[in-house]
């Protein structure tokens, strides 16, 4: 017997969700995805804010062609001399802070926080990890003990120890931050909370505490990096620089890379006692290594960055008096609309889908959709998608 892909998929893949969205995507290309039955959607997702050149960027595909042709895996990371990971370590360093100027390459944004954290704990000998409520930083258990949300940590303890959850922009709990803090992580923007902006002075108090103990700054911007807020880096907006960064997602254009980035004083502390005190095989794949040049080098070129501001001004300005939504909450092109309903939520996502919109839900907010298209989509492309939401918001009972 036969099976079709369909069944497969249900039969044989480990899969974390009860009702995955199941749509069986045969070709996707700018902000477009094609479904086996020559269905087009438009892509408001992104994969979750990886696609910000949008699919198959020619840029991205003569980078993966080129290199794949030249070589893929030689060597665990670190130890030969890679052309598209020096080329790239190099742009990065001349696109950040004089500060952040030693990148180690991984794998996924979970990957980037483990690292990220264990760095911490060796550059100060520090136990503690201060973390925020309703912050998602991956599912590795580094990265799951410095999740936000009880529900989703609570059937895998123990977890790490020494981690202490602050609620994002309240003030009075900065005091615990103190001398035995190692770091403290954040996202400048929890997305995952429902895109909650931090208010106005909180990162640069989050900065001088820091500053006051000792501790470390890691900034995960792993969903808000690489343009989607309108700057190359989120944490540009808010006038304080991270000790370390965190970065995925975006970052290959499409292929899977991460990395974390601190000053070559910090780094070094992973060089000794012990040497190799973080290693891996695949970090920085060379493959991926130049889909991120590529990718990095056309967001520079093409005016995609300065641009998504004004992309998601026309998306807030399109949709905001709507009378069903209580709110859009933003910055660049990541928008969460809060239409304030779960169940009307619900119904919204079908519906949606049914007109040919990719949209989906945050992880801790139920009455808040999310909106993030590739940043290639053009103001045309814009209207088009904002007349189709504000037709299943009519629609829509209350
Ligand atoms: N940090 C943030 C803010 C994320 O949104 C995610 C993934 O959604 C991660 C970390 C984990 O990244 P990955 O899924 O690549 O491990």
């Amino acid at each position: 017997m036969c099976l079709t892909e369909r069944e497969l998929f249900y039969r044989h893949m480990g899969l974390p969700s009860r009702a995955p969205l199941g749509l069986e995507i045969v070709d996707a290309e700018g902000i477009y995805l094609f479904d086996r039955k020559g269905k087009k959607y438009i892509d408001l997702v992104s994969g979750v804010s990886v696609s910000n050149l949008g699919h198959k960027h020619p840029a991205v595909i003569q980078a993966v062609t080129e290199q794949a042709q030249k070589y893929m895996h030689l060597m665990v990371y670190g130890q030969y001399i890679q052309s598209p990971q020096v080329k790239l370590v190099a742009k990065l360093s001349e696109n950040l802070p004089e500060s952040l100027d030693s990148t180690y390459f991984v794998n996924s944004g979970s990957e980037a926080i483990e690292g990220a954290l264990k760095l911490a704990k060796r550059a100060t000998g520090r136990p503690g990890i201060i973390a925020f409520k309703n912050a998602y930083h991956g599912s590795t258990h580094g990265a799951l003990s410095i999740l936000g949300d009880e529900k989703l940590k609570n059937s895998f303890r123990p977890l790490l120890p020494g981690v202490t959850l602050l609620n994002f922009n309240d003030f009075d709990d900065l005091e615990k931050i103190t001398k035995d803090t190692a770091c403290v992580v954040l996202e400048t923007i929890q997305a995952e909370a429902g895109i909650i902006l931090p208010e106005e002075g909180f990162l640069t108090a989050i900065r001088k505490k820091c500053d006051e103990t000792g501790t470390l700054l890691i900034i995960d911007d792993i969903q808000m990096g690489f343009g989607r807020t309108g700057k190359l880096f989120s944490f540009e907006h808010f006038g304080i620089t991270p000790d370390i960064l965190a970065l995925a997602k975006a970052m290959g254009g499409g292929m899977p890379i991460g990395a974390f980035i601190a000053s070559r004083e910090i780094m070094k502390s992973l060089t000794f006692s012990p040497e190799l005190g973080h290693i891996t095989t695949f970090g920085g794949h060379p493959v991926s290594a130049a889909a991120a040049l590529a990718s990095l080098d056309t967001l520079l070129k093409e005016d995609l960055i300065r641009t998504a501001t004004d992309k998601g001004a026309l998306f807030y300005s399109l949709l905001s008096s709507h009378p069903k939504i209580r709110e859009i909450r933003h910055k660049g092109l990541m928008l969460g609309v809060d239409i304030g309903s779960d169940k009307q939520l619900t119904t919204l996502l079908d519906d949606f889908l049914a007109k040919g919109l990719i949209v989906d839900r945050f992880l801790f907010n139920q009455t808040t959709f999310r909106i993030a298209p590739p940043l290639v989509i053009t103001t045309e492309e814009i209207h088009r998608v904002c007349d189709l939401i504000t037709e299943c918001l009519n629609d829509v009972d209350s």
